[in-house]
């Protein structure tokens, strides 16, 4: 049984979509029994520390069941915190298609199959690469990202960089995106039930244009958080605080949503916030911090 006192600090494995990241755990306690924090390191995994910290402290319904049993100190949630891409939108049709179809106009045919694989290559090693930096973003940043990504995943075509301007410009327009079916039910019951709602997002500027031009989200054109407009990318606590800010709710009050187990779950915990991770493709398994598996198990999580 691992030492869960306060201070202490523990070695723990996160999965994400079948990835594992490694984490250094500190214990906060007694003030905040409920919660831990985290912060990314290359370290090894202890299976039983792991079981105990996602079974018990990195639970969304705590605060819920606290506030139901009168503890005052947590209180019910007031806001929903909504990650962008893979919870609310998708890229439609599929990256590897829109990939291809660029490498087609110029003349260099690819099989969807070889572009999916270099395409989540290549955007886990610069997702990783972040992790372990300052998470410091900006728009021109987030500009070579991209422009690295494409240029690498359509390496063999004349022309990647006209290749990449063609991709970064259809994906700043909400032709490229749609909603996932269960975006419209959720939002419509957080609406009446008067929560606070905000979408916040690892993403550019190009956000807001492809959120006010779908008309599911148009509402929340305002509501709106992004990381190179904040300045740090999710995980950081600074992104996390402007969400708090733009909600005007109290971190210990809103419930962050998303299916990335490192930025939407686990970096909201560590600033305060509760958290969910959503499984879309039901890739979790038991030792995982609590999920849903699809945005409908965000209302069930509000009733219960
Ligand atoms: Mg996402």
């Amino acid at each position: 049984m691992p030492d869960l006192a306060h201070g202490k600090y523990l070695r723990t494995v996160a999965s994400c979509g079948g990835d594992e990241v490694p984490f250094l755990v500190s214990i906060v306690r007694p003030t905040m029994p409920d919660r831990v924090q985290a912060q990314p390191s290359v370290l090894k995994r202890i299976g039983s520390a792991k079981k105990e910290l996602t079974r018990s402290a990195v639970h969304p319904l705590r605060g819920n069941q606290r506030a139901m049993k009168g503890h005052a100190a947590v209180g019910p949630i007031e806001g929903i915190v909504l990650d962008a891409v893979g919870t609310l939108i998708e890229p439609h049709p599929p990256v590897a298609e829109a990939y291809a179809q660029a490498a087609e106009r110029q003349g260099v045919t690819l099989e969807t199959t070889v572009v999916r694989a270099r395409f989540r290559e290549f955007f886990r090693r610069d997702e990783t690469s972040d992790q372990l930096g300052s998470l410091e973003t900006n728009e021109v940043v987030e500009y070579q990202r991209w422009r690295r990504i494409v240029t690498s995943v359509l390496a063999e075509v004349p022309d990647p960089e006209q290749a990449f301007r063609e991709l970064w410009q259809y994906f700043g327009t909400s032709e490229a995106w749609r909603c996932f079916g269960d975006v419209v039910p959720l939002l419509d019951s957080l609406r009446a039930e008067g929560l606070s709602v905000c979408i916040a997002s690892n993403f550019d500027s190009r956000l807001r244009n492809v959120v006010s031009g779908l008309s599911e989200l148009r509402p929340l054109s305002e509501q709106v958080v992004i990381s190179s407009e904040v300045g740090y990318r999710k995980p950081h606590p600074a992104f996390y605080e402007a969400v708090e800010t733009l909600c005007g709710i109290p971190a210990e009050k809103l419930l962050s949503v998303g299916d990335d187990v490192e930025n939407d779950v686990l970096g909201a915990l560590r600033s305060g916030l509760r958290g969910v991770w959503l499984d879309r493709g039901g890739n979790g398994q038991g030792e995982n911090p609590p999920r849903i598996a699809d945005l409908g198990g965000v209302l069930s999580l509000l009733k219960n």
